[in-house]
């Protein structure tokens, strides 16, 4: 009987399915009828549970309190990428770095050697390259006098505790995780930052930009009592998307432009970016950007939005 029960799991359609197997001869051993021993219909997902506003804290803390400045090429970014890393595998994503080379340059009045930086790239079980999908990054790096709480270790801090969130659960649509190298600026020009996401751009294949459904990067969403929501365009259906999603949790949002985020890397391309975060501060960019600048409704505030829309419609 479990073998007729796992076929009618497959074939629901199938009248046979309908009729008492108990009136069907069954050649195998009998077995008992209760839902305990019919193992074979699979369970679907769990919902995605309640966001731990504990996890986006901790990121916080360990980043900016613990590791402190990490620009894209250096020893301590590369220990929070490891730390990162290993927080994505500890919830069961399938995750890898992605490297690539980074140019020297003048870093926010500090001067930066070139070298190699990464992108963490946290993927969920059910994620096909070839089938609707969901990104959502954060940047790692700093620039190299700011230890960087709000800038971004705030936006590593929501991406994990959204990816906790969902971890093993019913999406809307599979999300891929990416925490990505080298956003901060080694230069002046619009080609001297935004390195890891126009990387990890350029390296999707002809099929996944194709599947890609809209890209949210979180960066500085920690400060303030509003989320911003901006566009790098005058007008994007995605970020009516994320307006609704606020709504959904109850969180008031305001409407922006800028294209000082790695959501510009996949604009600039063709593809549909949305960032979360920018209320300015004035640690920024600073030895005094540390854990108390960032404030905990606000870092709630972004991941209740992000956690409604990666659910919901
Ligand atoms: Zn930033």
């Amino acid at each position: 009987m479990r073998r007729r029960l796992a076929v009618c799991a497959l074939l629901l359609a199938l009248p046979a399915c309908d009729a008492d197997p108990d009136a069907v001869p069954d050649p195998l051993p009998s077995v008992s009828t209760t839902p305990s021993v019919q193992p074979s219909t699979p369970r679907p997902p769990p919902r995605p549970a309640a966001l731990k506003l504990a996890t986006a804290i901790q990121a916080v803390e360990h980043l900016a309190g613990t590791i402190g400045p990490r620009h894209a090429t250096s020893r301590a970014f590369q220990q929070a990428a490891a730390w990162t890393a290993g927080r994505f595998r500890a919830l069961e994503y399938d995750v890898r770095r992605q490297v690539f080379e980074v140019p020297g340059g003048n870093s926010w009045g500090v001067p930066v050697d070139a070298g190699r930086s990464s992108n963490v790239i946290a993927t969920p079980e059910d994620f096909r390259p070839n089938k609707p999908h969901r990104i959502v990054g954060a940047h790692l790096d700093t620039v190299p006098q700011a230890p960087g709480a709000e800038d971004n270790a705030s936006g590593i801090g929501v991406l994990l505790a959204v990816a906790e969130a969902t971890a093993g659960a019913r999406t809307r649509l599979p999300v891929v995780f990416v925490a990505f190298g080298a956003e901060e600026p080694r230069g002046p020009s619009d080609l001297d930052h935004h390195y890891g996401s126009r990387h990890y751009v350029a390296t999707l294949s002809g099929k996944q930009r194709r599947n890609l459904r809209g890209m949210v990067s979180l960066d500085r969403v920690g400060v303030g009592d509003v989320l911003p929501i901006c566009t790098a365009t005058s007008e994007d259906p995605l970020q009516e998307a994320l307006v609704r999603a606020a709504a959904r949790a109850n969180v008031a949002a305001a409407r922006c432009e800028n294209r000082s985020s790695d959501h510009w890397s996949f604009v600039r391309d063709g593809l549909t970016g949305v960032r979360l975060g920018s209320t300015p501060y004035a640690e920024y960019h600073s030895a005094a950007d540390l854990p108390e600048v960032v404030d905990r409704a606000q870092l709630a505030r972004a991941g209740r939005t992000l956690l409604a829309w990666v659910s919901g419609p």
